[in-house]
């Protein structure tokens, strides 16, 4: 079996959808499990429903009716005849929508946001798979709650892996189309998880084992991996091969093509990830496989942007050492500040992080009875792999270094700009 992915930038519209059946029908659609996202920018708007909802603002309901206007403008442009099941059932999702936020009693906005977000990729899903039906490509829609099983951290689930393969292995239909969502899963009590933003591509990473898959590929808006995000870069080069080791090292860092957690259910099955162009299905993008000998021959550039530097001094000029530092570091991870970049001296002790869940207020209030505390927000972190001289002086030009470290391969830049 294949796994494709189809992200939210291909699914974005009518046109789009018609493209990915192209696509389909290009590279054939028989046995494959196709992973789709939510379309276009639609899990942000759902994001913004969510706050409006916690604020009591009087722009909820404006907020879900331009999520429905958006939809329903794609079931206009897809479907001559507006009496299809189609329009039913996207409807029933919504009133499904509205139904939970009227009658939730939950304060925990985690899991409130998983109830709501996960609409997204119910919807779009919904949506294909009907049309594919109506353009007369048979396929089963999977509601991925079923088989993908994790704890209750919502909004960062951690998947159960044993419970999952089972349930995997055993139900999902060999030799037909399987139509899923990426980003969900479920916990014991059967309410939705979410595996973190950009997820999808995760999800197809977990079928891929759980199935033993022949392959995975995601399909993109740029020719594969590339060796810099082009909306930051000029003048950008496509890695044919890469290997494992250096996909993960580049996911790692923040190279936002692939979500980090792919590769290593992959790697770990020596499962082929191709990275490839949803508008030029037939060329061969990028493939990701076992082989030490797959390094890029060009350096590759990584950017961050959004990040805070923080650094920590004792307030009594003792040294910050073990202790300090895994006392600070348990507090990271209790409020899930993830890690870039550390650097520390006698005295104080610096941190690129990223506040991904808007923690950083609480935790810095935590830190600042212990610890001295400066800060500069809205600093980018560049990350260079296999650097060269020219390619640290391009990063650095007409910005201000606040911090910068070497290790063998790798070039970390702080800059602010
Ligand atoms: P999806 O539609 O699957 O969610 P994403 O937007 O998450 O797709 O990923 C594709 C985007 O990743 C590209 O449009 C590009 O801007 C960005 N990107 C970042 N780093 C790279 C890289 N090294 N190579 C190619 N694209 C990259
Ligand atoms: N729709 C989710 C997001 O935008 C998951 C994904 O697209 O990968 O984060
Ligand atoms: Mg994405």
């Amino acid at each position: 079996m294949r796994i494709f992915k189809f992200g939210g930038a291909s699914v974005k519209d009518a046109a789009g959808i018609k493209n990915v059946h192209s696509v389909l029908q290009q590279v054939g659609y028989e046995d494959v499990l196709l992973v789709v996202s939510a379309m276009g920018k639609t899990t942000n708007a759902l994001e913004l429903v969510i706050k409006n909802y916690f604020e009591k603002s009087k722009e909820l309901n404006a907020s879900i009716q331009e999520i429905k206007k958006y939809h329903n403008q794609i079931l206009l442009d897809l479907f001559e005849d507006d009496k299809n099941a189609v329009f039913t059932a996207v409807n029933k999702h919504f009133l499904d929508l509205e139904y939970f936020l009227s009658s939730n009693k939950s304060p925990n906005y985690n899991f409130v946001y998983d109830q709501v977000v996960s609409m997204g990729e119910i919807i779009s899903t919904t949506i294909l798979s009907h049309y594919f039906n109506h353009v007369g490509i048979k396929n089963h829609w999977v509601d991925v709650r079923n088989f993908i099983k994790t704890d209750n951290t919502y909004r960062d689930a951690i998947v159960d892996w044993d419970t999952t393969q089972k349930t995997i292995s055993k139900n999902i239909k060999r030799k037909v189309l399987n139509i899923t969502q990426g980003f969900l899963g479920s916990d014991e009590n059967n309410f939705t998880t979410t595996l973190g933003r950009e997820g999808s591509d995760y999800t197809a990473a977990i079928f891929a084992y759980c199935l033993n898959a022949e392959s995975v590929t995601i399909w993109k808006d740029v020719p594969g991996v590339l060796n810099a995000d082009p909306r930051y870069f000029e003048n950008t080069t496509l890695l044919n091969q890469i290997s494992y080791r250096e996909a993960i090292e580049l996911a790692f860092y923040g190279a936002s093509v692939i979500h980090p957690k792919t590769l290593q259910p992959l790697q770990s099955k020596e499962i082929p990830l191709y990275v490839k162009s949803f508008l030029n299905p037939l060329l061969p993008g990028t493939s990701i496989a076992k082989g030490s000998h797959l390094e890029p021959e060009t350096s590759c550039f990584i950017v961050k942007k959004n990040q805070l530097l923080l650094s920590l001094s004792s307030i009594d000029f003792s040294f910050i050492m073990e202790e300090n530092i895994s006392e600070i570091f348990a507090l990271f991870h209790k409020y899930k500040i993830k890690v870039s970049l550390i650097q520390n001296t006698a005295i104080s002790f610096s941190v690129c992080i990223e506040d991904k869940f808007g923690n950083f207020g609480e935790l810095k209030n935590i830190l600042a009875k212990k610890f001295k505390i400066f800060y500069n927000e809205n600093v980018s972190l560049y990350t260079i792999r296999h650097f060269t001289d020219k390619a640290i002086s391009m990063v650095e030009k007409d910005k201000t270094v606040l911090v910068k470290q070497m290790s063998r391969e790798t070039m970390q830049i702080v800059t602010q700009e």
